[in-house]
């Protein structure tokens, strides 16, 4: 198996586990009234409060999950 198929196999995987899961893409959040890294209430329909959660929210799903 080369690169290439463990790579192709890698994606079908994840695909198959956000079907399993009905989640939605990490980098496409759905807003929820809250900064989704902090939890301050907004007024918007913002998902962060500020450019410095949005990062940290990134960074976390980047390296974390
Ligand atoms: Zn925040």
């Amino acid at each position: 198996m080369d690169i290439a198929d463990q790579t192709q196999e890698r994606i079908e995987r994840l695909t198959e586990a956000e079907q399993r899961f009905g989640a939605a893409k990490p980098e496409s959040p759905q807003p929820t009234g809250y900064c989704l890294n902090c939890g301050e209430p907004l007024a918007d329909m913002r998902r962060w409060c500020s450019a410095d959660c949005r990062d940290d929210w990134e960074w976390f799903n980047a390296h974390c999950l």
